[in-house]
């Protein structure tokens, strides 16, 4: 589909399937030799965004490791620092992890910049970013964003996962606002 309506906006396709998965799957392959020798890494896919794009990733991936999939939520804090965030979903102890985490889109960094800290303070071994999408232009941290499938200018886009107020996820391409 050329144009898709969402709610009260409508979207023209910008991003085709085929040149998605291309990316994907050389994000996978970067992956793949970087992590060959590391015990068992955990994928940990930040929903909901990351879903399609974590099963792309993972389906190319080749050394044994797990997936999990997790929100995050953030709680009321009273540090001065404002809003603290915790990881909803995992069970499991993250001590002594290599972790990969899987997010659809990095765009001013804060939700990465908040993962992070919550990893780093669950004592992994070891922490690096996979985005599917990153906005350079948008970005305003120092945190290093290890794996980037595309990178895309500063527009609002829906689709491979992201929503316009929860609808559009299900499209197999990326649309961007058409105005
Ligand atoms: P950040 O914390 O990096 O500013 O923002 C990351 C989150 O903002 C993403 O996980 C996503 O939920 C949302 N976001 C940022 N840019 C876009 C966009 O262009 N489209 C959609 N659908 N969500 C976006
Ligand atoms: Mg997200």
């Amino acid at each position: 589909m050329e144009k898709i309506t969402l709610h009260d906006k409508s979207f023209r396709i910008c991003i085709p399937n085929e040149q998605i998965e291309e990316s994907i799957r050389k994000v996978a392959e970067q992956i793949n030799t970087d992590y060959k020798d590391v015990e068992c890494p955990l994928f940990l896919a930040v929903l909901n965004g990351s879903f399609m794009f974590a099963a792309s990733l993972l389906k190319h991936i080749n050394f044994e490791c797990e997936i999990s999939f997790v929100r995050l939520s953030s709680y009321c804090g009273t540090s001065s620092t404002g809003e603290v965030k915790q990881i909803l979903g995992f069970n499991k102890s993250l001590e002594g992890r290599s972790v990969i985490v899987v997010e659809d889109i990095v765009d001013s960094g804060e939700t990465m910049v908040e993962m992070n800290k919550t990893l780093l303070s669950a004592n992994v071994k070891d922490a690096k970013i996979c985005t599917l999408l990153f906005k350079p232009d948008a970005y305003k941290k120092n945190l290093r964003i290890d794996y980037v499938a595309m990178s895309i200018p500063n527009d609002f886009i829906v689709g491979f996962g992201l929503d316009y107020d929860e609808l559009g996820r299900q499209y197999k391409d990326i649309y961007v606002l058409d105005e």
